[in-house]
């Protein structure tokens, strides 16, 4: 008997925590932290002491209390014992938070494996970013395709998917009782849909006797427009032609095929595309394997550095890793003389730089990732707000790193499971709905048996 139990992505978009039981072995697809993690308790400057490691969490049940699990450290002021891991492994599908975060709570005897690409955008992140820390691993890599022995009569087979960030996987997991697949987050619109098709193909190949399957847009709503990465590029490539003030973009800072697209979009306008040093540097990191503008060397870029104190653009008051680019600077007072030659990325998070820009009005905005969940998104109306002062012409311009509805009910269809298991939604109900399959709506926590 296999024994599934889910611990995060019940019911909400992301914070997948799914451990897998046969016989003595143990393992965990995905630790990451759910995108509305511990609202009801914390808040702003409100949050968990790092110091206490899993303390804080205990309390309000924001982490499952498994056994042979944490690291001494994290459980050190709280009232589970530390045991020797009796979890043999922790597979992670790709690097984003939702799927990754709470890795860092995981004792370091624990193995974590994950693609090649992915460990890449764990170590920038973690370099760059001063709030990042995923805790000391020993991180085995794998490609795609492998066959890699992770516990006592389990294989995995990780292949690799189309997503918003490269590197990701979805997993198909031998056992002597079947064979199950989970497919981590994923899309077939994307401009690698080929990798998907080679997921599903697995996974037909296979007779699963369970499919844990995302569903981020299984939703009532699914009639709202929605992109391919192509369109973004030939819409946005019209809007910019059509514009001759400041472009502005907005997107994921790791969604790379987005990148590709908004340098794409600049070198049609004869525009140049900046970007911020943490792109560089993400850039850099991946240029070959990836196939991207190598920052350093590529005429259509330059890097964005910000002010510091008394507006001195000093190399040793910027991070040794934001260096490296300094020789392609270009700064708000540059911009703002010749506002139409340029294709400014900027994120929400560094909007004040447009106080020193001062776009003239008209100016285009173009936000290229989801639209705010909910109409009392107070970002949403801040950022509505920054956008009225400015005079910017808003644009909305997404293609979505998740398959659609359609995409997973005729993904499953193909694929035909025994049973299908809806995770990483907020309408598993809904999966019943479209489907002639047996479908087992996980509970939190509560094991399933197959
Ligand atoms: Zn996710
Ligand atoms: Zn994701």
């Amino acid at each position: 008997m296999i024994k599934l139990i889910f611990y995060g992505g019940v019911g909400e978009i992301g914070g997948n925590k799914i451990l897998l039981e046969y016989k003595n072995s143990r393992l965990l697809l995905d630790f990451g932290e759910s995108f509305k993690f511990g609202e009801e308790y914390f808040t702003g400057w409100l949050q968990p002491r790092s110091i206490s490691g899993c303390r804080d969490y205990f309390e309000f049940n924001l982490l499952p209390r498994i056994k042979g699990l944490y690291s001494k450290e994290m459980l050190k002021e709280t009232d589970l014992e530390y045991q020797q891991p009796t979890v043999d492994a922790v597979l992670l599908s790709h690097a984003h938070f939702d799927h990754i975060n709470h890795i860092k709570f995981i004792d370091p005897k624990i193995p974590v494996y994950c693609g090649h690409g992915a460990k890449v955008f764990i170590d920038v992140e973690e370099e760059t970013s001063p709030v990042t820390y995923y805790g000391e691993h020993e991180y085995r890599l794998f490609k795609s395709g492998e066959r890699i022995s992770v516990a006592d009569n389990i294989e995995v087979e990780p292949i690799h998917v189309d997503h918003s960030i490269p590197g990701a996987y979805g997993f198909l997991i031998h056992t002597p009782e079947g064979v199950l697949a989970y497919t981590g987050d994923m899309r077939r619109h994307g401009p690698m849909s080929r990798m998907t098709g080679e997921f599903v193909k697995k996974a037909c190949e296979n007779k699963l006797t369970v499919l844990i399957s995302e569903g981020t847009r299984v939703t009532p709503e699914e009639n709202r427009k929605l992109y391919t990465e192509n369109q973004v590029l030939e819409l946005g490539s019209r809007l910019v032609e059509e514009n001759d003030k400041l472009v502005l973009a907005t997107s994921y800072s790791r969604d790379i095929d987005r990148f590709r697209t908004l340098y794409e979009i600049a070198v049609r306008n004869s525009r140049i595309l900046v970007i911020q040093p943490k792109t560089a540097y993400l850039f850099s990191k991946v240029k070959e394997k990836l196939k991207i503008p190598d920052p350093l060397k590529d005429s259509n870029i330059l890097v964005y550095y910000k002010r510091k104190a008394s507006g001195s653009y000093d190399e040793k008051d910027y991070y040794k890793w934001e260096r490296q680019f300094m020789n392609k600077m270009v700064t708000a007072e540059e911009i703002s003389r010749r506002q139409k030659d340029y294709l400014l990325h900027l994120s929400f998070y560094a909007f004040t730089e447009l106080i020193d820009i001062k776009p003239e009005p008209g100016s285009l905005f173009i936000h290229s990732m989801s639209e705010p969940f909910s109409e009392e998104d107070v970002e949403a109306e801040v950022m509505n707000n920054w956008i009225t002062h400015f005079k910017l012409k808003f644009q909305q311009l997404h293609a979505s790193g998740h398959a659609s509805g359609d995409e997973i009910t005729s993904i499953i269809k193909e694929i035909k499971p025994d049973k299908v298991i809806p995770v990483h939604t907020e309408h598993p109900d809904l999966f019943e709905k479209t489907l002639n399959q047996p479908v087992i709506k996980p509970e939190l926590g509560k094991p399933v048996k197959i």
